[in-house]
């Protein structure tokens, strides 16, 4: 018998996920695949937290498909090995999946398609994780966006709705009871951070309360986002006119997935070329006090602290922190990027990359080199009264807590007068 395959990747859910709801419309006996790419495992430590949040959605769906009879296929390994060994096994009329633009990804998708194409098999690709693709929000002239504020106007000016699709036909689902491996099995094992559930109950109050970590005032989508076990048309259908600020966050989402597409070499070098003149300080010890967070400056160390305990930081913190590395310990932004995307749950390689760049003002819409955070400032405006800080410095009054390792006045001239002297005019 055909069997039409669908491929889960970043889309981890059953309800409005447009490309497996037109493989069951369209199709029956469909197979529900997820392959745990060992290119991306070999990369990661054994408990990484994102991979331990992938496999427990997975789980989900694959306990929702047993109440019908069927079940998730979860193969391990290579795609494009993966992949050959499916063709030998099903006889396979057509594979539908969501698109995904990341680099690796549409590496892999090409040479999949290219296996596929020598076996007649059609691949059918969807939209699916944003509201407009790479190249669906343009310049009058063709050309992309490279400034956020026209970009977003844009964005704003071509929405019009959304369309959530039904609930999906279940019965069109094959029939086989497939093996769940476990952790053990894939060679992995659990990780004791987890991923907090999003809620959208923040939204009303977020443009006031957003600014400030000590309140829990977030949506905490991030990793739902990426993993596709919410989707964006989900999220938006819940705002409403008064939800500008929230719903221009998401279009920041959009902003810098269009950017990583259309200037991939974003991945390791500066935006702008005329920042290539830099030349970092690089201080490993500095470097690893950042990390650690014990730079004595407290909102930054309870940033890298929250970052390190949980997986998650909030955003003012992020950006306080980022600008310290980058501006007063004159660190190259690149090595707080890799530092992030081991850490964080919502690890996003756009949006990642895009507020590194934004952080050290070598990125398309960045702030100007010469605007230098100060980190006693920020805390004093945002965490007011210490509440932030206490939480995750516990020692913070006490004789342990370092002084700060750069006086601020010092570190910001002299970021202002390397950036002034190394970029190249
Ligand atoms: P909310 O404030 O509730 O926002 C809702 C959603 O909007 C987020 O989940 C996210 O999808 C999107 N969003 C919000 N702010 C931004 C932004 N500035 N850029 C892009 N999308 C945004 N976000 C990531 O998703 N992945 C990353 O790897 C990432 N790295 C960052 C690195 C730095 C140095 C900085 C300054 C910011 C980074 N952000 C990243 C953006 C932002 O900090 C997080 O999206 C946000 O803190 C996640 O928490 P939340 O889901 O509660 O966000």
């Amino acid at each position: 018998m055909k069997t039409t395959i669908f491929w889960f990747r970043r889309d981890l859910r059953l309800n409005d996920n447009i490309a497996l709801f037109e493989a069951l419309s369209k199709k029956n006996n469909v197979v529900p695949l997820f392959i745990f790419d060992e290119h991306i495992l070999e990369e990661l430590p054994s408990d990484d937290s994102r991979v331990h949040f992938i496999y427990k959605s997975l789980q989900s769906i694959h306990n929702q498909l047993q109440q019908y009879n069927s079940s998730l296929l979860v193969r391990k390994g290579k795609p494009e090995e993966v992949w050959a060994n499916l063709l030998q096994e099903y006889t396979i009329d057509s594979v539908f999946m969501n698109r995904d633009y990341e680099p690796y990804a549409i590496k892999r998708d090409a040479e999949i398609k290219k296996l596929l194409d020598n076996h007649h098999i059609q691949l059918l690709s969807y939209k699916d994780q944003v509201i407009f693709e790479e190249s669906e929000v343009m310049k009058a002239d063709g050309t992309p966006y490279t400034v956020f504020t026209p970009y977003k106007n844009k964005w704003l000016s071509l929405f019009k709705s959304v369309d959530i699709k039904p609930s999906i036909n279940y019965k069109n689902f094959h029939q086989t009871l497939y093996h769940f491996p476990s952790l053990k099995e894939l060679g992995r094992v659990a990780s004791p951070i987890r991923v907090k559930d999003f809620s959208l109950d923040i939204v009303d109050d977020y443009e006031t309360k957003r600014n400030f970590p000590a309140l829990d005032s977030t949506s905490y989508l991030g990793p739902h986002l990426r993993f596709g076990t919410i989707s964006i048309r989900q999220v938006i259908t819940q705002l409403s006119n008064e939800n500008a600020v929230f719903l221009s966050e998401l279009i920041w989402r959009e902003f810098f997935m269009q950017i990583l597409f259309h200037f991939p070499k974003v991945v390791s070098h500066n935006f702008r070329a005329k920042y290539d003149g830099i030349k970092w300080l690089n201080q490993e010890s500095d470097f690893q006090r950042w990390c650690k967070g014990t730079t004595g400056y407290p909102m930054v160390d309870a940033g890298m602290r929250q970052l390190n305990q949980t997986g998650y930081m909030h955003n003012r913190v992020r950006m306080v922190v980022a600008s310290f590395l980058c501006k007063h310990l004159l660190i190259d932004w690149r090595l707080g990027e890799a530092y992030f995307a081991q850490k964080l749950l919502d690890y996003e390689l756009a949006s990642n990359n895009g507020n590194w760049q934004w952080a050290a003002g070598t990125g398309c819409d960045a702030a100007p080199y010469f605007r230098v955070f100060n980190p006693t400032e920020q805390a004093k405006k945002f965490d007011a009264q210490n509440e932030y800080i206490k939480k995750w410095i516990p020692e913070i009054d006490t004789d342990k807590y370092p002084e700060p390792m750069v006086d601020h006045s010092f570190a910001r001239n002299r970021a202002i007068n390397k950036y002034k002297s190394e970029i190249i005019s």
